[in-house]
């Protein structure tokens, strides 16, 4: 492949700015990926941790619904770049992925480190450049990148397109503090404050409870919050609750705390039992048994929600209002947890402020790509799906803006 001279700058190694490097790179583009921490993607290496999910099989319509407002601004993107492109794009890297029972894609290896590994050897080979401790600061007037540099010094890059690759502003430690905002914002570019999203909710448990059952999980319940209802795993926190049940309605839940909160949820903490063969069970006689024995064995309920349960208030001796309360705990969420320690982060860079290559419409030649954007998506692979789809896209448009230039 020939080498172009016109010379591309990535800022940020986090997923979307490695494939778009690794797409760039493989058309013979010169690549310079500047990353302000110490190495890369390191993001992407803790995501790995908990077993990655990389993309999720489900129909491409169930798919697209999880990005909710940002359905229509994505849908083209995961289109041109879906679930089986990401699967090849990391076959072709030597990383077979799986399908899990829940649907969800996972890479043989369970972990991002081999995937990074292989990807970094691949655009080294391809002539890519990674700069790391290199910050990016912003631009000077006539459009070079202001870098940071190792020693503290600031070097003036030029570079006739760039793709910013910065990420949103949870886990700011690596790397992705959304410290740019203010930078883009001084420029024109329209910036949705951040918010966290799949976060852990803050509710105000009892002294006792907080300490006592700080970590247990709770396993298969539904939650609802309006309309919407959700079967899954929660853990309860000292200071509230996370865990994928409740990431999966952070959207609905943040934005009924956001519109006057607190939001008002309730807890099936029996969802494969009605109310009525529940109420049968309980009417059990109880003998000398203590209340938390006789739930225990009735309804089969583990410490952690009789607990629950007793937190709501005195248990009600009425069989079918006891049952009522096991299928429909009130539960108040107060507050979301901070944003540094959500999984991930709403808002961002507008995404009107975007043309359909992903190029900034205020700033021509400058491409974004990632969690950078404005879109939110629950755990299980939507948020890594659409990461890689708008690296691929933002590549693209790089690509049709050097050929038009
Ligand atoms: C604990 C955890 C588990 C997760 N698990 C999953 C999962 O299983 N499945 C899933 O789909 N998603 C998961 N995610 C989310 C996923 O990791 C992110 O959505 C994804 O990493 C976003 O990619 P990105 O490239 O947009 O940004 P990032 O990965 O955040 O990368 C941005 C990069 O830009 C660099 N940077 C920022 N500012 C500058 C600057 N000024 N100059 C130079 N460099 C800069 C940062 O250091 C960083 O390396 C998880 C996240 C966390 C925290």
């Amino acid at each position: 492949m020939a080498r172009s001279q016109r010379k591309i700058a990535i800022v940020g190694a986090g997923p979307a700015g490695m494939i778009a490097a690794d797409h760039l790179s493989s058309g013979g583009h010169p690549v310079t990926v500047y990353e302000r921490m110490p190495s890369i993607a390191r993001k992407f290496l803790m995501a790995g941790r908990g077993g990655l999910n990389l993309t999720h099989s489900e129909d491409l319509p169930g798919f697209l619904s999880k990005y909710r407002e940002a359905r229509g601004f994505l849908a083209p993107l995961i289109g041109d770049f879906d679930p089986h492109a990401l699967r090849d794009w990391c076959e072709g890297l030597g990383q077979s992925t799986f399908v899990g029972s829940s649907g969800r894609v996972f890479p043989a290896s369970l972990k991002a480190s081999p995937l990074v590994r292989a990807l970094a050897r691949r655009l080294v080979a391809q002539g890519v450049e990674i700069r790391t401790r290199c910050e990016w600061k912003g631009f000077d007037p006539a459009g070079n990148l202001l870098i940071k540099e190792r020693d503290g010094g600031t070097s003036v890059q030029p570079a006739d397109a760039v793709l910013l690759a910065l990420g949103g502003a949870s886990w700011s430690r690596l790397g992705s503090t959304g410290g740019w905002t203010g930078t883009l914002g001084g420029m024109g570019v329209s910036v949705k404050p951040f918010q966290p999203s799949n976060c852990g909710f803050r509710i105000a448990w009892s002294p006792h409870f907080a300490e006592r059952f700080a970590g247990s999980p709770l396993k298969r319940i539904r939650i609802t919050i309006g309309e919407k209802a959700v079967m899954g795993e929660a853990t309860i926190t000292a200071s509230g609750i996370e865990g994928g049940a409740v990431y999966a309605l952070s959207a609905e839940l943040r934005e009924a705390i956001n519109s006057g909160g607190p939001a008002k949820v309730a807890l099936d903490l029996r969802p494969d039992m009605t109310d009525d063969a529940l109420a049968v069970r309980l009417s059990r006689p109880r003998g000398k048994q203590s209340a938390s024995t006789f739930l225990k064995k009735t309804a089969r309920l583990p410490a952690v929600v009789i607990a629950l349960l007793r937190e709501a208030g005195p248990l009600p001796s009425d069989p079918q209002e006891l049952a009522r309360l096991i299928k429909a705990l009130p539960l108040t969420f107060q507050g979301t947890e901070p944003i540094d320690r959500a999984i991930s982060s709403a808002g961002g860079i507008s995404l009107d402020a975007l043309d359909e290559n992903l190029m900034l419409k205020s700033l021509p030649g400058v491409f974004a790509a990632g969690e950078m954007l404005d879109w939110e998506a629950p755990t299980g692979g939507y948020l890594l799906q659409a990461t890689f789809a708008t690296g691929i896209a933002a590549a693209r448009g790089i690509e049709r803006w050097l050929a038009e230039k």
